[in-house]
């Protein structure tokens, strides 16, 4: 579904899409589940209030499939939503192209067509894709190259690009990372939020045999 018709945001039939002025606009908030699957949550919410039983709620989000954390007290300050689908950002949450479902929002794994190569971690709602990484993991050297993020215009501003470099970083986690400069201004704020590795480690001799390179431009950003 890659149409500019603003209404292909509705999901159409399910309960989720009836609440009015939601559909699929939920701000996505990483919070990736420990491997033992044990319940636990933030113990703040994105915009900073402790978290405690009577301050939040959990619901399911059924435009995205996922959990839905609620702030209470957000929620009584009328200009913020108080409301981040979790989105789970460990590695046994992404999935291949085979275990893409619909109408449920998933970190999908494009791997690279050669060791060390660029492969791309993207965000998708069923067929459409909100956002992707762009990002090469030598597994011999334990070296990440964060080549580039893209999110679709109309999904900005929702969470999708922290959700995605956090998804990254989970990738290649204990890895030694470097990452291309950001090329809109834009990028470079969210850059330096989401805490980017900053240069200067160079590509391994595996990623320079597949023709990674990392700019050496870093410094006029900051
Ligand atoms: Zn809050
Ligand atoms: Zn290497």
């Amino acid at each position: 579904m890659t149409s500019a018709d603003p209404t292909d945001r509705r999901d159409g039939t399910g309960a989720g899409a009836a609440r009015a002025g939601r559909y699929l606009d939920v701000p996505l908030w990483p919070w990736p589940r420990p491997l033992d699957g044990q319940q636990h949550l933030p113990g703040t919410c994105p915009a900073g209030h402790r978290l405690r039983p009577g301050s939040l709620q959990e619901t399911p989000n059924q435009d995205y499939g996922t959990r839905e954390l609620v702030c209470l007290w957000c929620e009584n300050q009328p200009d913020r939503g108080g409301r981040w689908a979790l989105v789970d950002t460990s590695i046994t949450a992404q999935v291949t192209e085979a275990e893409v479902q619909q109408r449920r929002l998933q970190l999908v794994v494009v791997p690279p067509p050669v060791r060390a190569g660029a492969g791309q971690i993207q965000l998708r709602w069923g067929a459409t894709i909100y956002g992707h990484v762009e990002l090469s993991l030598c597994p011999v050297d334990r070296r990440g190259l964060l080549l580039g993020l893209h999110v679709e215009p109309r999904h900005r501003r929702r969470g999708v690009g922290r959700v995605l470099a956090r998804a990254a970083a989970a990738r290649g986690g204990g890895f030694s990372w470097s990452a291309n400069p950001p090329d809109e201004a834009d990028a470079a704020a969210f850059w330096a939020r989401v805490g980017a590795p900053r240069a200067p480690a160079s590509p391994c001799s595996h990623q320079e045999a597949v023709g990674l390179r990392i700019e050496p431009r870093w410094p006029k950003w900051w």
